[in-house]
C-alpha cells in the first residue's frame, strides 16, 4: 500500500491548520488513501506551531515541521520534502484555497503512471482589483522571462518520489518551486482547479513582496536579463553612431551643433543605462553570493511525529 504525503507550507495560519487537517482526513480517508501531512511551521508568530502539536496529539500521521524563523515558503517546501516519507507527495497551501477533492484526481493519474502531476489554477480566486493587477503584471513578466506558464501555474501539485528526489538532489539554495517541478521533466499530467476562496487569515503578499517574489524568481530561473545588458548597449552604440554621422554631417554643413542639449541627453541616457545595467549585475552577483556561502535553506528547532517529539532522533540533516 502507498503512502501519500501532504506537504503543508503553514506561516501565521492558527485560524485554519486545524480544519485544514480535519477536511484532509476526511476527503483522503474516505478515498481509502494511506497517507501522512507534513506540516512547516515557517516560523509563525501566531499559535501555529500550538495548532500543529494539538493536531499530532490526535492523529500519528501528522508530521510537524518547526523553523527557527520565517525562511519563506519556498524553504518551507522544500523542508517538507525532504522529511516527507511517502511514495508521492502533494504540495498544497494550507489555507484550503487548494481543494483537497483535487488531491483524489492527481492521486489517480499518479497511480496511472504519472509523475508528475501539476494543478493549474482555472481563475484566481477572489482577489483585490490592485492585487490582481498587479499579480497579473508580474507573473506576466515571469512567465515571459522563465518560459514556463505563471499566469496559471501553482504550488498546487503532485510528484512521484523519484521527481522529489530529483528535486532534493539540487543543490542550489534560491530554489524556485513552481519552475523546477517542470523542469525535472518526468511523465506529467495536468490537472485544473478552481481556486478557493481563503476561509480564514489573510494573503502572506503584498504587491511589493510580489515584486520581489518576481525579481528573486527571475534571477533564480534565467540568465536572460543579463543578455538585456547587452541589448540595452547595443541601442545605446547604435543611437551614437547615428548622432555622431549627424553631427559630422552638420558640422562639414558649416552648421554648429546645438551642443548643450544633446550633450547632456546622452550623457543621462548612457549614464541610466549603465547604472540599470550594473544593477541587474549587481542582483545576480549578490545571489552568486548567497549561493556560494552555502549557508542552509532553513534551520529546524523542532520536529514531531504525532505525539512524539522526534527532533532527536531525526536529527534534521540540515540542508
Ligand atoms: N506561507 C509560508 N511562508 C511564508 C508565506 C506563506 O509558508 O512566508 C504559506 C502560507 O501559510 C500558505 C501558503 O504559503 O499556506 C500560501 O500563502 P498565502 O495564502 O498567503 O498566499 P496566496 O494564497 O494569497 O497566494
Ligand atoms: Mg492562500
Amino acid at each position: 500500500m502507498s503512502v501519500l504525503s501532504v506537504v503543508l507550507p503553514a506561516y501565521n495560519e492558527e485560524l485554519i491548520v486545524a480544519k485544514t487537517c480535519r477536511v484532509l482526513n476526511e476527503v483522503l480517508s474516505e478515498a481509502g488513501i494511506d497517507y501522512e501531512l507534513v506540516l512547516v511551521d515557517d516560523g509563525s508568530r501566531d499559535k501555529t506551531w500550538e495548532e500543529i502539536t494539538r493536531a499530532g496529539r490526535k492523529d500519528h500521521r501528522i508530521l510537524g515541521v518547526h523553523f527557527s524563523r520565517n525562511f519563506g515558503k519556498e524553504a518551507a517546501v522544500f523542508a517538507g520534502l525532504a522529511q516527507a516519507t511517502g511514495d508521492v507527495v502533494a504540495v498544497m497551501d494550507c489555507d484550503l484555497q487548494h481543494p483537497p477533492q483535487t488531491l483524489i484526481e492527481m492521486y489517480r493519474l499518479w497511480k496511472d503512471g504519472y509523475e508528475v502531476i501539476e494543478g493549474v489554477k482555472k481563475s484566481r480566486g477572489k482577489e483585490s482589483f490592485l492585487h490582481k493587477k498587479s499579480a497579473g503584471f508580474f507573473y506576466g513578466i515571469m512567465t515571459k522571462a522563465t518560459k514556463v506558464d505563471m499566469q496559471n501555474a501553482s504550488d498546487f501539485k503532485m510528484m512521484d518520489r523519484k521527481a522529489v528526489d530529483s528535486i532534493l538532489a539540487m543543490p542550489e539554495r534560491n530554489m524556485f518551486f513552481r519552475a523546477t517541478s517542470s523542469w525535472v521533466g518526468y511523465r506529467t499530467a495536468y490537472v485544473e482547479f478552481e481556486v478557493q476562496e481563503r476561509e480564514a487569515g489573510e494573503s502572506k503578499w503584498s504587491t511589493w513582496s510580489l515584486i520581489k517574489y518576481a525579481f528573486t524568481n527571475i534571477v533564480a530561473f534565467t540568465t536572460l536579463p543579463l543578455q538585456f545588458v547587452t541589448i540595452a548597449g547595443t541601442i545605446c552604440f547604435i543611437c551614437s553612431m547615428i548622432l555622431v554621422i549627424y553631427s559630422l554631417v552638420q558640422y562639414f554643413l558649416g552648421h554648429t551643433v546645438a551642443g548643450y542639449t544633446t550633450t547632456l541627453i546622452v550623457l543621462l541616457l548612457i549614464g541610466s543605462a549603465v547604472m540599470m545595467s550594473l544593477g541587474v549585475i549587481g542582483y545576480y552577483i549578490a545571489r552568486i553570493y548567497e549561493e556560494v556561502k552555502r549557508r542552509p535553506r532553513y534551520i529546524i528547532s523542532k520536529i514531531i511525529r504525532g505525539s512524539k517529539d522526534i527532533s532527536d532522533e531525526v536529527n534534521p540533516d540540515i540542508k
